[in-house]
């Protein structure tokens, strides 16, 4: 089955087309038959990129005035006599859509089939994920003109892993009538991610579902930590929304909310002000002055020794601790970490910062190990003595976009 997956944001799309069936699954022999990202989505000067294995590099920049148009690219881009892909040779061969959706509120607690009324459903709830929702809502409409209603479209969401949360751990010490009457709660996010580290991290161990126990590192732009027991999500950083939680590229994490109040006087700032600057000014940028990017810190301190460089690493690292021991005492130990995304995969200095003086937990970096995983491998890193192994894991989040989309069309179940 040929399976185009799409990842809408507010002025992006992003799409693979992956062919996968239950074959190819069990073993892991998936094909990756294209991938692009389309930018500035609703300007003059869209940037459209596309990769396809033995074709050349497509680079295009036009303007695109939506989402719609914005994939009337990508067909128009598969059905170009110059473009070869194996087993494509129309439209008709691309069989399902799979939409990565961000928030499926309390009711999408696994992927679905795409109806009128999960799309009513979504609509209803664009509240609770107004950065997200309607972008990947605008994804849904554009796919539906385009392909019609033939095609079966999924939707994939990034809270769905977990709703498994028990109720002590996603409620907010607030009165209970705010969750009874606007469902105020944490959702979690990168749950698509978090649980691809779980089935990967069996498929590696040889490990039953019952035996995951393990925290999941996903340290990108955005970041949470998923604490990971008998396979299922029992506590997670982010919450209500991305911004809880971890210090992240641009986003604070936690704070004292009153601060929020604080700053509204003294600076004379509105609400939305104060939360654009929670949001887009804070985190590694903010404490650095001057990236949200760790490479870029890298630089500036082997450059210049920068200082605040060094601060925002030193908090990165602490508070990212913090969470290992709280979710080892929420889960009464866990077997192994994982890193991923894109400084999970790719910063053996971070990795290394996360784990210093973790010991007396059981928790033992191999350095030579560490600094040989860079992006793309995955393996072990800690010690032979560690207690808890620490593991580098890759995450993919279209494959499992993909695999969800085969199973529910195809009536299976989804791997879990
Ligand atoms: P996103 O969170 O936007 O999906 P990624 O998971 O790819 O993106 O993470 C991007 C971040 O990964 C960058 O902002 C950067 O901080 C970090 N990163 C990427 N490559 C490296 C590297 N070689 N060394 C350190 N950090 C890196």
């Amino acid at each position: 089955m040929n399976i185009l997956v799409l990842n809408c944001g507010s002025s992006s799309l992003k799409f693979q087309i992956i062919e996968t069936d239950a074959e190819k699954m069990k073993k892991g022999t998936d094909r990756e038959l294209a991938k692009g990202l389309i930018e500035k989505v609703g300007s003059d000067e869209a940037i459209i990129s596309i990769k396809a294995p033995g074709n050349a590099d497509y680079k295009v920049i036009k303007p695109l005035p939506d989402h719609k148009v914005a994939l009337h690219c990508v067909i128009d881009w598969i059905q170009m006599p110059t473009t070869k892909l194996d087993g494509i040779s129309s439209l008709k061969d691309i069989h399902a859509i799979g939409h990565r959706t961000v928030h499926g509120t309390e009711t999408f607690n696994s992927s679905v089939r795409i109806t009128d009324s999960v799309i009513k459903e979504l609509e209803a709830n664009v509240d609770l994920a107004p950065l997200h929702n309607p972008a990947n809502l605008k994804g849904i409409y554009a796919a539906k003109e385009v392909f019609g209603n033939d095609i079966p479209q999924v939707g994939i969401f990034d809270t769905a892993f977990h709703a498994t949360l028990p109720k002590y751990s996603f409620l907010y010490g607030i009165p209970l009538e705010y969750y009874n009457n606007y469902k105020i709660r944490k959702y979690g996010f990168h749950g698509t991610s978090h649980r691809y580290i779980g089935i990967r991290y069996r498929q590696i161990t040889g490990k039953s579902i019952e035996d995951t126990n393990i925290i999941s590192l996903h340290l990108g732009n955005g970041a949470s930590i998923c604490a990971i027991k008998n396979g299922k999500s029992i506590d997670t950083t982010m919450g209500f929304t991305p911004l809880e939680g971890l210090m992240m590229g641009t986003r604070s994490g936690d704070i004292d909310p009153t601060i929020i109040e604080f700053l509204m006087k003294k600076e004379h700032l509105s609400i939305e002000e104060v939360m654009n600057v929670l949001n887009k000014k804070s985190g590694v940028l903010g404490i650095s002055g001057l990236s949200n990017d760790m490479r870029d810190l890298d630089k500036a301190i082997a450059e210049n020794n920068d200082e605040r460089s060094k601060l925002a690493l030193e908090m990165y690292a602490y508070k990212n601790k913090k969470f290992i021991g709280s979710y080892l005492a929420a889960m009464n130990g866990a077997d192994a970490l994982c890193f991923t995304a894109g400084i999970g995969e790719n910063s053996a200095s971070i990795r290394k910062d996360i784990c210093r003086n973790l010991e007396n937990l059981g928790i033992e970096i191999d350095d030579k190990l560490n600094n040989e995983m860079t992006r793309g491998k995955e393996g072990l890193i800690s010690t032979k003595t560690s207690k808890i192994k620490v593991y580098v894991i890759p995450t993919n989040e279209e494959i499992m976009l993909a695999h969800d989309t085969y199973n529910i069309v195809s009536g299976l179940e989804i791997l879990e």
